[in-house]
């Protein structure tokens, strides 16, 4: 049996991609620690026979816990990623660990990879693009990010670990691929992550006022997570893809506000839209050219954004 190590795996997309390589027969590690990952999310996974869990900051010697030598594919998810400061899991509160996760912890799972010759996933992100110019971003565009605002720990954070993953396909041969994750929902993000998804869904169901930060005219495009965990899964065991790096995420593209107006309107919810202030450096506009991912690996999201959030708003009633 092939053995997966998923760094990041309690979190939101780390413990939707483990229950989907548990259920593909893969004996999966799970490494977390707790920073922004939830217990809760892999209760149901440690019911499973092949399922190990670690708590373990991957910027520590991984050889410390994992004693395998055989694992097969590494899966790097592991970082804080909600830039909201008001919410207590954003990366802004944890500056430090957003850079040392990207940059130590990457170094600590490539040179682990090195070891057992385990094929490797860098989830990378859109923020790479910063503040884009172009719409819609594709792979080739190399960003317009500030190197040292509130954001940058996360985005740069990315950046640098995206260079260290080339730099191990390129001295050592690493079969390594990079994948960039846009905005992302579904079951098992966390209520007070203070994502745009979470947050409006919530307070619509309470019924209260339901926050567009800035005018809403800023623009997303957001992927449900069962395509996004399947766009990991084909980039992981796709061969012949060693240094490729690819954009996943759904390209219907919505303002923030248009959001929040479906979002009320599914939920049939009273809460009035109000409007605070933007922060620092947020994006003005966010698409993803999926050209690359639906020719390399015959990937596309599947899933309405209509859909999505019915299933997501159901999961939100539901805990
Ligand atoms: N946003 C908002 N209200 C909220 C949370 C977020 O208007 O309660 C906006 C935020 O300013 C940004 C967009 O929604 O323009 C997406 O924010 P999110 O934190 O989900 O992800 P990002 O794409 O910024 O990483």
């Amino acid at each position: 049996m092939q053995i997966i190590l998923v760094a990041g795996g309690a979190g939101f997309i780390g413990s939707n991609l483990c229950r989907a390589l548990l259920d593909g027969g893969y004996k999966v590690i799970c490494i977390d620690n707790f920073i922004t990952g939830n217990r809760d999310n892999i209760k149901s996974l440690q019911e499973d026979a092949q399922f190990k869990f670690i708590e373990y900051d991957i910027v520590k010697d991984l050889s410390a816990i994992v004693s395998e030598t055989s694992i097969d594919y590494i899966f790097h998810l592991a970082s804080p990623a909600s830039p909201n400061k008001k919410s207590p899991r954003s990366y802004i509160n944890y500056p430090i660990e957003t850079l040392l996760a990207n940059s130590q912890g990457t170094y600590q799972l490539l040179e682990f990879a090195k070891r057992n010759r385990a094929k490797f996933l860098y989830a990378s992100s859109s923020e790479i693009y910063g503040d884009p110019n172009v719409s819609p971003q594709k792979e080739s565009y190399f960003g317009n990010v500030n190197p040292n605002g509130v954001r940058s720990v996360y985005d740069e954070g990315k950046r640098f670990g995206e260079a260290m993953v080339m730099a191990y396909v390129r001295k050592f041969d690493l079969d390594c691929r990079i994948v960039r994750i846009f905005n992302t929902y579904g079951p098992k993000m966390q209520a007070d992550d203070g994502r745009v998804v979470s947050n409006f869904i919530n307070q619509a169901i309470r019924g209260e006022p339901m926050t567009i930060y800035g005018t809403g005219k800023q623009t997303r495009s957001f992927c449900y997570v069962k395509d996004m965990v399947e766009g990991l899964k084909r980039a992981m065991f796709k061969d012949g893809i060693t240094g490729e790096v690819i954009n996943l995420g759904n390209p219907d593209e919505r303002t923030i506000e248009d959001l929040a107006k479906v979002i009320k309107k599914k939920i049939g919810s009273y809460s009035e839209i109000v409007f605070e202030e933007l922060s620092e450096d947020d994006p003005k506009t966010r698409k993803p050219d999926i050209a690359k991912a639906e020719k390399l690996l015959q990937w596309k999201p599947e899933v309405s954004l209509e859909e999505g959030l019915s299933k997501t708003i159901d999961y939100f009633k539901s805990i």
